[in-house]
């Protein structure tokens, strides 16, 4: 019998938990997506990207950052890193879309606790899965759950953990739609992220270089 390579098991581990996400029912979320969105990107990927949860077009399509925040941050990466969002895996601390009612208006609303703690083991899974070499942590809501600190703390520097997980945190495009100075504090924290990338140049691959979930 022949063994499909590790790369490919790997994927395929990921194909079945995007079927386990899609079916959970483990917070309220569930009752008001009209997707849940897991993530996308190659697998295993040399860096991930993972940002608070769904908005409404991301809700809509299935796809992470997909919407206005997401259209600047993937246009950012790629002039301002010279990253492909394509060889990047993207994906959420929460993978359906949190919103309130306020004024006849559906909003986006912060994810609370029951969704970050139901989809915790999915984020886990997919970080054993992906193996990334460094992760971009955007925004608060990641970096609470990923680092454990503020966002304000830690954005625009490099974390280094003991067991040599390497963390670059940024600010959430969302946040730099609504303030200028949030927008130059970005592109700058981005323009970071190359200038790590150029002195590692081992990790900056093309996403051709992948093969695609
Ligand atoms: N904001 C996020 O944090 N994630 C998305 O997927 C879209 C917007």
């Amino acid at each position: 019998m022949q063994v499909p390579p590790l790369e490919n098991r790997d994927a395929a581990a990921m194909c079945d938990l995007y079927g386990e996400i899609a079916r959970c029912t483990a917070c309220p979320l569930f009752r008001t997506r009209t997707n849940a969105v897991p993530g996308e990107g190659p697998v295993p990927c040399d860096v991930m990207l993972v940002g608070e949860g769904p908005g409404v077009e991301e809700d809509r399509t299935g796809r992470p950052f997909v919407g206005k925040a997401g259209h600047l941050l993937r246009t950012l990466l790629r002039e301002e890193a010279g990253l492909d969002p394509e060889a990047v895996y993207i994906t959420n601390v929460v993978k359906c879309r949190s919103s309130v009612l306020q004024n006849g208006r559906t909003v986006d609303a912060p994810p609370p606790l029951s969704a970050r703690q139901a989809c915790e083991p999915f984020l886990t899974l997919q970080q054993m899965l992906v193996r990334p070499r460094v992760t971009i942590v955007v925004g608060s809501v990641a970096s609470r759950q990923l680092l454990g600190r503020p966002i304000g703390e830690v954005a625009g520097t490099l974390v280094v953990y003991p067991d040599g997980r390497k963390y670059l945190p940024i600010l959430h495009p969302a946040a730099a739609l609504r303030s200028d100075e949030a927008m130059d504090d970005l592109r700058c924290q981005v323009r970071g992220i190359g200038m790590w990338l150029d002195n590692n140049p081992d990790v900056r691959r093309r996403a051709e270089d992948y093969a695609r979930v």
